[in-house]
């Protein structure tokens, strides 16, 4: 749980911007056929040869995206990557190169930059990306990272979250609730921690919902799955912010409404025994948790067949016209409209 258990503490004044830019880079190999230069120069150098590219920034500051007090950071760096690596999936696209900007306070020796260098380097080779470059800087207190990253498509599979048309039917990835639950887990032993600090926590009941929060995968199989399946989806979004603000993002961005079944939210057992302990209503935490990573999309019902029995694919719902709004039908059978906030408990209709 401690940030830094190690003996070893370089200081990075020691090596100085640029010995830490190649110290922290030296392992970094290219294997994309687009990269012509990567780290060095001014600017790197792609050829993408007539594909789109896309290219998506997500920031993360200390404190406020990430504690490192239960984060290690070599997750840190893997999870930063995985984040922007579904976004460039939820656009139907394949990632191709990162970009990665630090800040860091003289509070941090060069290992734990290793260490966060590290789970970047894994999550890039693990998903064929290329680091070209980037900046590094100090600040006055914590870290900052800063990922971007570009991919390819061709332009008859880009995926807007626009697409959308009323009887669509709505299909989530994997299963949702778990980032959110692993981090209530997280929270609390973080609490148990500072009364007593020999006090190791078992977290091994928890595996899969602390892992869905500190080593987030993005859903790269479900972008080849759907390719192989043949299934094109007419609207697609990542789920960074919870179930409920993405299916609005996918209803506003459409001009539809939409139905959600409450019944066909895919929980992990685990999720649902979490819930439980934690006294809150597993539905509210699928819909407002967030950080799930998994890809929320529809697809036209003559699709339907080829996803139909699939294990990694639930339909969860159908768009509608934009007149009938966005609700959430609820295991009793009653409609409640669906807020940014998981669904308003006080409206009903
Ligand atoms: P400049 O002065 O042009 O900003 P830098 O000295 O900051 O150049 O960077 C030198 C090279 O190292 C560039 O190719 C840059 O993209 C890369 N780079 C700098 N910081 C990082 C980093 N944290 N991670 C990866 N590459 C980096
Ligand atoms: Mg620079």
């Amino acid at each position: 749980m401690l940030e830094d258990k190690k003996q070893e503490r370089t200081s990075l004044e020691q090596l100085g911007e640029f010995g830490l830019i190649e110290h922290l880079t030296q392992h970094f190999t290219l294997k994309q056929p687009s990269t012509l230069l990567g780290i060095g120069d001014d600017a790197a150098v792609l050829n993408f040869e007539g594909k789109k590219t896309v290219v998506t920034t997500d920031l993360l500051i200390e404190g406020v995206h990430f504690d490192l007090s239960y984060m290690p950071l070599k997750h840190l760096g893997y999870k930063a990557v995985m984040v922007n690596l579904s976004d460039v999936y939820a656009m139907n696209a394949t990632p191709s190169q990162l970009t990665v900007s630090i800040a860091v306070s003289n509070r941090f020796p060069l290992e734990a930059l290793e260490e966060l260098y590290a789970g970047i380097q894994l999550a890039a080779t693990s998903y064929g990306v290329d680091v070209i470059g980037g900046d590094t800087t100090s600040s006055q207190t914590g870290m900052l990272i800063s990922i971007t990253a570009l991919g390819t498509v061709i332009e008859e599979d880009i995926t807007y979250r626009s697409g959308a048309k009323p009887n669509d039917l709505l299909v989530v990835s994997g299963d949702v609730g778990g980032a959110y639950m692993g981090l209530q887990v997280l929270e609390r032993e973080k609490e148990v921690f500072k009364v007593n600090p020999n006090n190791q926590p078992d977290l091994e009941p928890y595996s899969y919902i602390v892992e869905r929060q500190l080593k987030p995968e993005a859903r790269k199989d479900i972008i080849e799955l759907l390719k192989q399946l043949k299934v094109q989806p007419t609207s697609m979004i990542d789920i960074s912010d919870g179930l409920s603000s993405e299916i609005l993002h996918l209803c506003k961005h459409g001009k539809t409404g939409c139905n959600l079944f409450e019944d066909k939210i895919p929980l992990d057992p685990t999720v649902i025994s979490a819930c439980e302990e934690f006294k809150i209503d597993s539905t509210l935490v699928a819909l407002s948790g967030g950080e799930d990573y998994e890809l929320l999309f529809t697809i036209s019902q003559g699709d339907f067949p080829k996803i139909k029995g699939n294990p990694h694919l639930t339909v969860i719902g159908h768009m509608t016209e934009a007149s009938e709004g966005a609700h959430l039908v609820t295991r009793g059978d009653s409609k409640i409209p669906l807020t940014a906030q998981g669904w308003n408990s006080f409206a009903s209709e």
